[in-house]
């Protein structure tokens, strides 16, 4: 998936607060924890930073001197937010500050406070995975309590599936450290956030103007007894490496190998999690074909013996096998990724025009591009009104919101909180990545997806009469080969065949169904094919039809909406996991094909008797 990552990246690098001059140690060689900051205006989140980076020693060299000297001269108290701005200013140099960051060193982690989380582009570096921040401190007002923004905070977190929360109630030196008044705020937000769906790893009371539970510990607090800020934030986990998560990668091509006589392919794509070797048992899906790695390929260079996450790679098999772009490639001996139809998941909507029931989108996940719809709104999450609205029926610009989407065929894909990287996805309208989310749940297929209920009326002459009169049944009859020209050559020869026999016939090729590239147009184009073969069956008709370059999901397609007429598939090169109804014998020419399908037909009582 193309998302804008490392731009971001690089523009968020460019407007951030300056990695530490100070200290030895060089970011790179300790863990990094991503963490989000949050809070209501005022509520002191700036001096919380500010604290935190000059207590742990992390600002470069005589700032802070600098800082202090300005507000002097300008008759003003000296603020540690003023240091932030200060540093902010610095590194902006005319950039819009959509999300900045900030850091901080320990002798064990390289910090980064992610400082914009109520900001479109924040929420969207999140969803889209640009940013990974893997706890927060939301910092509330000791004074002022629970207020309307702090419901949207608490409910962003909990939709970005963050789970290591730290609740500061700051400025506790304005309620003379009163333990009793501490503890009925503390209850109170717990209460509040237990509502959203979030359940705090701690609360910590602090002045952060005075330093106090930061880093060094409140002495006007001797009945606290939990960790200081850097405590817990010392303690918040990692989240478990890429590198050991089970293995997943988004088939992004295959390609041929152009010497004459190898029928090798490379299979490419970009590991997402996990790694793969030689001699590992992998699974594409959604097809469910199978095979064993044979070998890793690089561009150049002797082979190497694993391809691990991160890494854009590609891998022959040990078995030949004939799969399309955009499938999720993964482990036979790990667990499964979800497969489904219809999603639960996290939106956030970014186009002008609503996301609406009743369109027809993309949905690309992973390296899978497919027709989608909304099916329902669950909830949203108004930016201006900081309202979660149930019932909603659209998804306005900048709304987050909690969808069903329902896509034509299946996907696969992981749920956000088992492996949040393969639940990522964007919904593309026209050319616009229209919206960006993660997947929640796979829920049960209705079965009849896009069947959006045929508007035909027919006359009254039955399917018995017609029977009678023609003396055969109408019957769909679809040939399938992995070249559509060569799945029309059989084609017309059986129709050929069929009509010698007296039988009212038509043979239709739909060889081209549209480039991979325009989804829609080629779902259309299948759809079109379904309702063309409903209405000659249903005419009485032997359709004799020919489709190229199709899978197992559009021939279930295509049998859901010819229904309730029954549709025969012939294989001709297709592979056994299309499910065909007869497989025609590899290598045979189209006149010996053409001939095995009508011997077949008449023995299975399709057609009569030559
Ligand atoms: P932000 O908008 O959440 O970033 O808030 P700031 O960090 O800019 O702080 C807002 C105001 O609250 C400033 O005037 C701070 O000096 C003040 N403030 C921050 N922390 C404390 C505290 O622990 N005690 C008191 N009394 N005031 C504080």
């Amino acid at each position: 998936m193309s998302l804008p990552t490392e731009q971001n990246e690089a523009a968020a690098e460019a407007q951030s607060c300056p990695a530490p001059a100070a200290g030895e140690i060089s970011p790179f060689d300790l863990e990094r924890l991503d963490i989000v900051a949050v809070g209501h205006v005022d509520h002191g989140k700036s001096t919380v930073i500010g604290r935190l980076m000059a207590d742990t020693g992390s600002l470069p060299e005589g700032k802070l001197e600098q800082v202090k000297l300005m507000c002097k001269q300008n008759a003003r108290p000296f603020e540690y937010a003023f240091l932030l701005d200060a540093l902010k200013n610095e590194q902006a140099q005319g950039i819009t500050i959509d999300t900045a960051r900030c850091f901080f060193n320990t002798p064990q982690r390289h910090y980064i406070i992610h400082d914009a989380p109520g900001h479109v582009e924040f929420l969207k570096n999140m969803i889209t995975g640009a940013s990974r921040a893997q706890a927060a401190l939301l910092v509330i007002d000791a004074l002022e309590g629970v207020r309307e923004n702090s419901k949207r905070h608490g409910y962003i977190l909990s939709m970005l599936g963050i789970r290591q929360i730290s609740v500061l109630v700051n400025k506790m030196d304005l309620l003379d450290w009163d333990q009793t008044k501490y503890d009925a705020i503390v209850t109170e937000y717990a209460d509040f956030l237990g509502r959203l769906g979030v359940h705090p790893t701690s609360f910590i009371p602090i002045s952060a103007r005075d330093g106090d539970n930061i880093v060094a510990r409140a002495t006007a607090a001797p009945w606290y007894d939990g960790p200081t800020v850097l405590e817990q934030v010392e303690d918040f986990k990692l989240l478990d490496d890429d590198l050991d998560r089970p293995f997943r990668m988004p088939l992004q091509d295959v390609y041929k190998f152009t010497e004459a006589g190898d029928d090798r392919r490379i299979f490419v794509g970009t590991v997402e999690t996990g790694r793969v070797r030689p001699g590992d048992d992998v699974v594409f899906l959604p097809s469910g074909k199978h095979s064993t790695v044979a070998t890793i390929e690089t561009l150049s260079g002797p082979r190497p013996d694993e391809a691990f996450a991160g890494q854009a790679t590609g891998l022959t098999l040990d078995t030949q096998v004939y799969a399309k772009p955009g499938e999720l490639l993964v482990r036979a001996d790990q667990p499964e990724p979800l497969m489904a139809t219809r999603i639960r998941a996290n939106i956030f909507w970014m186009n002008s025009a609503p996301f609406v029931r009743g369109r027809r989108y993309v949905l690309r996940m992973g390296a899978a591009r497919v027709a989608a719809e909304l099916e329902e709104v669950l909830s949203v999450l108004d930016e201006q009104e900081l309202e979660s609205v149930i019932g909603a029926g659209q998804v306005e610009r900048h709304m987050v919101a909690e969808v069903i989407l329902r896509a034509v065929r299946p996907v696969a894909f992981d749920a956000a909180a088992t492996l949040e990287p393969t639940s990522r996805f964007v919904i593309v309208h026209g050319w616009d990545t229209a919206g960006c989310g993660i997947a929640l749940e796979a829920l049960e297929d209705k079965g009849r997806g896009d069947v959006t209920g045929r508007s035909f009326r027919r006359g009254d002459v039955s399917e018995a009469e017609r029977e009678a009169s023609y003396g055969h049944r109408g019957k769909a009859i679809v040939f399938v080969s992995r070249s559509g020209e060569a799945a029309h050559a059989v084609a017309a020869r059986v129709e050929r065949g069929v009509f010698a026999r007296g039988v009212h016939s038509y043979c239709l090729g739909a060889a081209d169904l549209g480039d991979d590239k325009d989804i829609l147009g080629r779902e259309a184009h299948l759809a079109r094919v379904g309702e063309i073969a409903w209405a000659m069956t249903d005419a009485g008709i032997v359709l004799v039809a020919s489709l190229g370059d199709v899978d197992r999901f559009d021939l279930d397609r295509l049998r859901r909406l010819a229904a309730p007429h029954e549709v025969y598939v012939v294989g001709l090169d297709a592979g056994e996991e299309l499910g065909a109804d007869l497989e025609v014998a590899p290598g045979a020419t189209a006149d010996e094909a053409a001939e095995q399908a009508l011997r077949a037909l008449t023995a299975a009582d399709i057609l009569p008797a030559g």
